[in-house]
């Protein structure tokens, strides 16, 4: 791998993938080369096929040639993958393969969602807004273990059970709240752990694994543990005392969708999900959204956003994290609205306009 950082030089392969893939992660390269210029950073972007684009082209949603170049590479931009042209479910290979194929080869065990409350879109939200106001979490939920990965059985001898199995090993556990505990240190010193404990002999584990990692290891966090049916209450009375929350695969899956719910749209959540080395893929947390693709409709800033977590946890780059940041937050402010968040006082703009407004005041800070 050509790890370059002290150089400046970082080298980020983009998988634009279907639908508004590639129109949302065009504008998120828009503002990497803003940040770039202003700080004097050499982004080097390599394009490649994923997905049902992947599949037209090669008959694989992950040909070798991407995974080659993912592999030298110290980042991964992706924008979304699938539609309806590839949903039969009787096709031999589908585009969310994709995906998982990239989590698997880069052992991708940790998902970052943030969840931040915008002040301008404090409307956007079904909560009230004196709920939603100050809310900035960060979930960490645990990718490769768990429920979804656990032995299963479809159909039992006469067709009439089936199991699932949660399963998790100490090193599994420890690895993942490892980072979420770091993440804790940079931010609020506050770690919330949810899960089962009392039913779930999964979830006792987890419990254990994750008091005893923090004691030894993080004495300086407050560390709290939530039952996921409780915690699930909270996320929508009290949301705003959270800071970093870490859970297991499947409890990370429904609790991250329903915190998509306070940032007042899919189109504004970016996430990342990172392994023990780069590369790490970052990717906005909505799909291809096929009845808005290819009409410049589409909501840039989950891409814009996961290009900021590129910088922060991809290559340690806060101040211009940041600076992408304040620009989404000052251009809301000025009254940018793409028409998913768009209120009665907002000024609509397209895809391109809210990139290149976002992109053009990061510019004007230089
Ligand atoms: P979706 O996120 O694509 O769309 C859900 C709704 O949100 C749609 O009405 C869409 O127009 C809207 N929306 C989504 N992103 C938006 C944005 N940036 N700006 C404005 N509006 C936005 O979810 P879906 O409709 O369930 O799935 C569509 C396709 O995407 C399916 O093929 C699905 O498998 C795939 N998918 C991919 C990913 C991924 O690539 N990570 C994630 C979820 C779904």
């Amino acid at each position: 791998m050509e790890h370059s950082f002290s150089m400046g030089r970082f080298v980020i392969t983009v998988l634009p993938g279907d639908g508004i893939g590639p129109e949302v992660t065009a504008e998120a390269l828009r503002v990497l080369e803003a940040v770039g210029h202003r700080f004097g950073h050499q982004f080097e972007f390599h394009e490649a096929l994923v997905g049902g684009a992947a599949i037209d082209a090669t008959g694989s949603p992950l040909p070798p040639e991407t995974l080659d170049r993912c592999r030298r590479s110290d980042a991964i931009l992706l924008g979304a993958v699938g539609g309806p042209k590839w949903d039969d479910p009787a096709a031999p290979v589908r585009p969310e393969q994709g995906l998982l194929g990239l989590r698997k080869a880069f052992d991708l065990f940790a998902n970052l969602r943030p969840v931040r409350a915008f002040s301008p879109l404090l409307h956007a939200t079904p909560l009230k807004a004196g709920i939603v106001q100050g809310v900035d979490i960060l979930f960490v939920r645990e990718l490769t273990g768990g429920l979804y990965f656990g032995p299963r059985q479809e159909a039992g001898p006469d067709g009439e059970e089936a199991y699932d199995t949660m399963r998790y090993t100490r090193a599994e556990i420890e690895r993942v709240v490892r980072l979420a505990a770091r993440l804790a240190q940079g931010r609020r010193k506050k770690l919330t752990s949810v899960d089962k404990a009392n039913v779930l002999a999964a979830s006792r584990l987890w419990r254990r694994v994750t008091e005893a990692v923090v004691r030894r290891e993080f004495p300086d966090l407050a560390l709290e543990h939530i039952l996921v049916d409780a915690f699930a209450m909270h996320l929508i009375r009290r949301p705003a005392v959270f800071d970093v929350v870490v859970t297991e695969n499947m409890f990370g899956d429904i609790l991250t969708d329903e915190a998509a719910v306070l940032a007042g749209s899919m189109g504004m959540l970016p996430s990342a999900s990172l392994g023990e080395a780069p590369p790490g893929l970052f990717e906005p947390v909505h799909g291809s959204a096929p009845d808005i693709a290819g009409r410049d409709l589409a909501n840039p800033i989950g891409a814009i956003l996961s290009g900021a977590l590129m910088l922060r946890y991809g290559f340690g780059l806060e101040a211009e994290a940041r600076a992408i940041e304040q620009a989404v937050e000052a251009v809301l402010e000025a009254g940018y609205r793409t028409q998913d968040i768009a209120d009665g006082e907002a000024r609509v703009v397209g895809t391109k306009e809210m990139g290149e407004a976002i992109a053009q005041y990061i510019r004007s800070e230089a």
